[in-house]
């Protein structure tokens, strides 16, 4: 039946800490996310209740947008099939890190794992209830230091489903080393910063030596056909790492280290308090990361706040990508906006 929604509406599950969502986006407006099973228990999961709420969802969707995903760019019209499966999960169901970064949004107050969603997940493949057409992401906390992590993924890998793994890059795992000479896995690390005292303030751990040479090492694995599944992020941080030198040294790293993708953000707090009002000097950094990525045949990729931010822009996108003229126009809208929380 052809109406409005997204795969993840569809198919798709969050397992955080305690509760079971669609997804776990970051919304701008707060408008919190899309629940499924608010409390579960001793790693168990209801498969059959899920599937019922779910398929509320979904009529409920068809008929007008759900409060959670009101105005969400992973809405589309589309013939969407009737059944009951997932094909899209996200790993989020614990806090420990190995790094500890000033944008961090998990909470380590009353650090709590499922240690055993690999029973659940089992049982969901043995219904013959998922189906490898997704995608597996993780997110967490630092899913190399999870128990239960390479059961996980090799679980995955052979289903034969794309997955993609965030991670601070700082622990080396060799398990993520065989999906990417397969070519079904993704990594996703966000250093961002190549010179060591900015990844210090940021991360507030100093691994930034070990997490660029993981960076190296993952890259050496990749097939030619598969060379953008190590993909390099880079939060832009009002304050700390939004200035011309940081930004052309990690270009500068990207290129020397022969990485095939890059991805932007924006630092959550920032965006969604300024989200009508983000400085023009945030869009002109994303802009000559873009133009750099398109001259240098790298890929190039944004995460949710830096759409968001792209969606609200009004200041017109940057045709002249000389030094000078960047780092003229971002001087200039630092101090013009010097009152639009941007901490210096
Ligand atoms: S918030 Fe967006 S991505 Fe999440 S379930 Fe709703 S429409 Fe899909």
């Amino acid at each position: 039946m052809r109406y409005k929604s997204c795969h993840l509406i569809e198919h798709g599950i969050s397992l955080d800490v305690d509760s079971i969502k669609a997804c776990c986006l970051s919304r701008e407006f707060n408008k919190g996310q899309l629940m499924i099973i608010p409390y579960y228990d001793n790693n168990k999961i209801n498969w059959k209740e899920l599937f019922e709420i779910k398929r509320q969802q979904r009529q409920l969707q068809k008929q007008k947008d759900l409060p959670a995903c009101e105005g969400c760019y992973n809405l589309r019209e589309d013939d969407w099939d009737d059944e009951d499966y997932i094909s899209y999960i996200n790993f989020d169901h614990w806090s420990q890190c190995n790094s500890n970064c000033v944008y961090c949004g998990v909470s380590r107050l009353k650090p709590k794992t499922k240690n055993n969603i690999l029973k659940p997940i089992k049982e969901l493949i043995k219904l013959g209830k998922f189906k490898n057409t997704g995608e597996i992401t993780f997110q967490g906390g630092e899913p190399t230091i999870l128990k239960e992590f390479d059961d996980l993924l090799k679980l995955f890998i052979k289903q034969q489903t794309k997955i993609r793994i965030h991670s601070s890059g700082i622990k080396y795992s060799n398990i993520i080393k065989e999906g990417l000479k397969k070519g079904n896995t993704t990594i996703v690390i966000s250093p961002d910063s190549v010179y060591k005292e900015t990844y210090k303030k940021i991360k507030r751990v100093d691994k930034s030596n070990q997490v660029w040479d993981n960076i190296k090492k993952y890259r050496h694995h990749l097939a030619p056909l598969f060379n953008e599944l190590v993909k390099v992020k880079y939060i832009i941080i009002p304050g700390i790492n939004d200035t011309y030198e940081e930004v052309t040294s990690f270009l500068n790293k990207i290129k020397e280290l022969d990485i095939k993708s890059i991805i932007v953000d924006v630092e959550y707090t920032y965006a969604n308090k300024n989200i009508n009002n983000i400085s023009e000097h945030i869009y002109i950094l994303m802009d000559y990361m873009e133009n750099y990525a398109c001259e240098n045949n790298i890929s190039f990729d944004m995460y949710d706040s830096a759409i968001y931010a792209s969606k609200n822009r009004t200041f017109e996108k940057i045709q002249d990508f000389s030094s000078e003229k960047i780092i003229e126009q971002i001087n200039r809208y630092k101090v013009l906006n010097s009152c639009k929380n941007i901490k210096y």
